[in-house]
């Protein structure tokens, strides 16, 4: 099968990584194994492209997230499904911060691992068909974007942006309230999933993602509005 999609499992723990990869071969995929961040970014820098990495947050060069945030600034958006040994909830915040698509808890179940790879792989090809297809419903336009939801397309002035998943699902998250002022909490809880969580700073980094994406001036947003003391407020038609 050599229209298998490829996997890179970055892992130092020799026993996981061996135990990850056969099992994700018995599953039909190639894999390469990278037991460093540094071996990862050399097979990463070759072309035959990652349907997904699957990569451990602790290396012994560089931790996972540095090693996904570098990936995602050098312009290589491969979903990436983070493992960590820490549940808490800054260290899922971190991941999603530094650009990882998914995130699961070591000591996790292998079933629940092939399924998270699985629907990204699903998801990008998905991506991938609908690109080349008409867009249907499900669009948005403000300033110089344009938002089509269903084929999770956007661009701005006519050119096309890639959003990480959680850009995304915040972007989308705004269009469905738009007008109405909606507190970090509800963020959190809503597109972070995350309840009763006391640090609300993520909320404010990923606006202001979104400002650098979409305002002509971040600093004087027209369209994602800071409302003191409240939340925030995203405008499409813009501030007048
Ligand atoms: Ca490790």
């Amino acid at each position: 099968m050599s229209d298998a999609a490829r996997l890179l499992v970055v892992e130092d723990e020799a026993h996981l990584a061996a135990g990850l990869k056969l099992n994700f071969e018995l599953e039909g995929y190639h894999v390469d194994v990278a037991a460093t961040a540094r071996d990862a970014a050399r097979l990463l820098a070759r072309p035959n492209g990652y349907a997904t990495i699957v990569l451990d947050v602790m290396l012994p060069d560089l931790d996972g997230f540095a090693l996904c945030r570098r990936l995602r600034e050098s312009g290589n958006y491969t979903p990436v499904v983070m493992l960590t040994a820490r549940s808490a909830a800054e260290d899922r915040i971190r991941g999603l911060e530094a650009g990882a698509d998914d995130y699961l808890v070591k000591p996790f179940q292998l079933d629940e691992l092939l399924a998270r790879v699985r629907s990204q792989i699903r998801r990008s090809q998905w991506e991938r068909k609908r690109s080349g297809a008409a867009p249907v419903g499900n669009q948005l336009t403000f300033g110089r974007a344009h938002v089509d939801f269903s084929a999770h397309e956007v661009t701005v002035d006519g050119t096309s942006l890639h959003l990480t998943r959680l850009e995304f699902d915040l972007l989308r998250y705004f269009a469905d309230h738009a007008g109405r002022v909606i507190s970090r909490k509800e963020l959190l809880e809503q597109v972070w999933k995350l309840r009763n969580y006391p640090n609300t700073r993520t909320v404010d980094n990923f606006v202001a993602r979104l400002r650098k994406h979409f305002e002509l001036e971040a600093a004087r947003p027209l369209h994602f509005l800071s409302i003191r003391g409240a939340g925030y407020k995203f405008v499409p038609e813009g501030l007048a």
